[in-house]
């Protein structure tokens, strides 16, 4: 994180005693603040609607969240005290206006005992349903504008399609400035994300033969064994399209495909970014029934154990036609990238929990190095987002001996393999930003609005045609038309066993 200390602040959560703020937003502040990156006179306040002391509210949900979910537990005998005294629970709800008042008074008397110069965050950790009437409020009962400056951070989903994120952009744009609005895709805020832009615009090897000249194709898996936990509901209502791919895999897309941009500066890295998203080859419904695979599991095994299929999971319609999986090709139409395929794939039950990139450059002619010499393997350039962090290089080289029998080897850095690395959670990332005004990491509304384009014509053409679900078993890689998807092209989805090196 750079030097530049955020700026003094209220920051007002919205949902604070829901399971993304347990999980995630308190562990992420407890561990800024054990880090001294929090603003000295930061004060947040949780809204909820149960009935909390301020005591029962660190006891019960402040103390549990950290114990469970901060990767700094071992230090909440030193730094729980002086962290709970800056939070403080108020109860309300959010749909009663005189509540409002009531918090407009506590922020005032807040913001005069601390010196928070008038600066709010509201952060609404809520569901999406809310998020309208939520800002709608904060602007009737005048806790915006702000004396000093206001940003608002939303949690996905951004709408449902085009139509409902635009409807919901122009209630936030009634409060809020676009500068203002924070859009969260928290995958922006891991760690070798960020790295993406520094591999391919840091190293003089990579930008030069990153284009369609070098590369023959780009795959990007996120790939969870988990099913759908306590968020059933939600889930079913979303699905693996909206879930996962408008938002956090074409993110991936633009960071991997997008041109050097002009300066790191927020508006700069956007604008190189939504040009990648304008130029995808737009799929109409021949082009889905063809590129674009959905799976539904069934039952199954992850880890030895059985799993129920996803009809039977908690909150789940018995005969949800909701997707669990994607798997699809995509082209990105400008000279850089013209012909290039990127695969895509993201599921729940899948056989293991990872995320990364892999870009198979083109093969070289057979003319020096034939096959009595070993199979000569594409060069990968493999990029670990979770759970490992970290970038391998696959190369071929001699093997030791009177031959000259190639194998591939693998130059590889993994930066939390060792003992000791303990890097950032996503959102003490995103957070410390939105402390500190900068939103390079959030996503602009052109970018949203693009991104729903390209998806929306998926979710349309999939209505036309029911699914045959479930078409996988849990712990498989999806549905075989997802292999097929590759095979038909003379390529395969890189599996984890390929890619170490073989022994001589
Ligand atoms: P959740 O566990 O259901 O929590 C909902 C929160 O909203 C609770 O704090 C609840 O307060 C509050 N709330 C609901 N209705 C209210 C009302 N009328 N007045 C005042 N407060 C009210 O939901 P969540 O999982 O934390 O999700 C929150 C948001 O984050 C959603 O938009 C979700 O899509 C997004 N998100 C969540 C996750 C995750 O891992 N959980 C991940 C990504 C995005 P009480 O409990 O006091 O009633």
């Amino acid at each position: 994180m750079g030097l530049e200390r955020p700026y003094n602040c209220l920051l007002v959560i919205f949902g604070g005693t829901g399971d993304l703020a347990r999980r995630k937003l308190y562990p992420a502040l407890f561990n800024l603040f054990v880090d001294g990156f929090l603003p000295p006179a930061l004060r947040v306040i949780a809204v909820g609607r149960r009935n909390f002391t301020q005591d029962s509210f660190r006891q019960e949900i402040l103390l549990p969240s950290l114990q469970t979910f901060s990767r700094r537990a071992s230090d909440l005998d030193a730094h729980f005290e002086p962290f709970a005294t800056r939070l403080h629970y108020f109860r309300t709800d959010i749909y009663d206006p005189e509540g409002y008042t009531r918090l407009g008074r506590f922020l005032v008397e807040l913001e005069e005992a601390a010196d928070c110069q008038g600066n709010r965050i509201f952060y609404l950790a809520v569901a999406p349903d809310h998020f309208g009437p939520v800002v709608r409020s904060l602007k009737e009962t005048g806790l915006v504008p702000a004396r000093g400056w206001q940003r608002v951070v939303i949690e996905k989903p951004f709408g449902h399609d085009l139509p409902s994120a635009a409807e919901l952009n122009r209630q936030l744009r009634a409060a809020f400035s676009e500068v203002e609005i924070y859009r969260i895709d928290h995958y922006l805020g891991k760690e070798m994300i960020q790295n993406i832009m520094v591999i391919r615009f840091a190293n003089t090897f990579f930008e030069p033969v990153w284009n369609n000249k070098y590369i023959d194709h780009v795959q990007i898996t996120s790939a969870e064994t988990v099913g759908v936990e306590d968020r059933g509901g939600y889930y079913d209502r979303a699905g693996a399209l909206r879930d996962m791919v408008q938002n956090h895999l074409l993110q991936l897309v633009t960071l991997v495909a997008m041109e050097p941009p002009a300066s790191l500066a927020t508006e700069a890295v956007r604008d190189e970014k939504v040009k990648v998203l304008r130029s995808l080859r737009p799929l109409d419904a021949a082009a889905v029934n063809r590129n674009v695979i959905r799976g539904q599991y069934g039952a199954g095994e992850i880890d030895r154990q059985t799993v129920p299929p996803y009809r039977r999971e908690k909150e789940v319609a018995p005969d949800s036609t909701t997707e669990t999986f994607v798997a699809l090709k995509l082209f990105i139409e400008n000279f850089r990238w013209a012909g290039v395929p990127f695969y895509l794939r993201t599921g729940k039950r899948l056989p293991v929990k990872v995320t990364e990139i892999i870009l198979q450059f083109k093969s070289l002619p057979d003319i020096l190095y034939f096959k009595e010499y070993g199979e000569l393997r594409p060069n990968l350039l493999v990029i670990r987002v979770q759970p490992l962090e970290g970038v391998y290089v696959q190369l071929n080289a001699k093997r030791p001996g009177n031959n000259n029998y190639i194998v591939p080897i693998r130059l590889d850095f993994c930066q939390n393999c060792e003992v000791g690395v303990n890097s950032p959670e996503a959102y003490e990332r995103l957070l410390y930003d939105v402390m500190r005004g900068d939103p390079t990491l959030f996503t602009r509304w052109d970018e949203v609005e693009a991104a729903w384009q390209f998806v929306d014509p998926i979710a349309a053409a999939w209505m036309a045609r029911p699914p045959l679900f479930p078409n996988y078993a849990a712990g498989q890689w999806g549905p075989p038309a997802a292999q097929e998807l590759l095979i038909r092209d003379g390529r395969h989805w890189w599996q984890e066993d390929e890619l170490l090196p073989e022994r001589g």
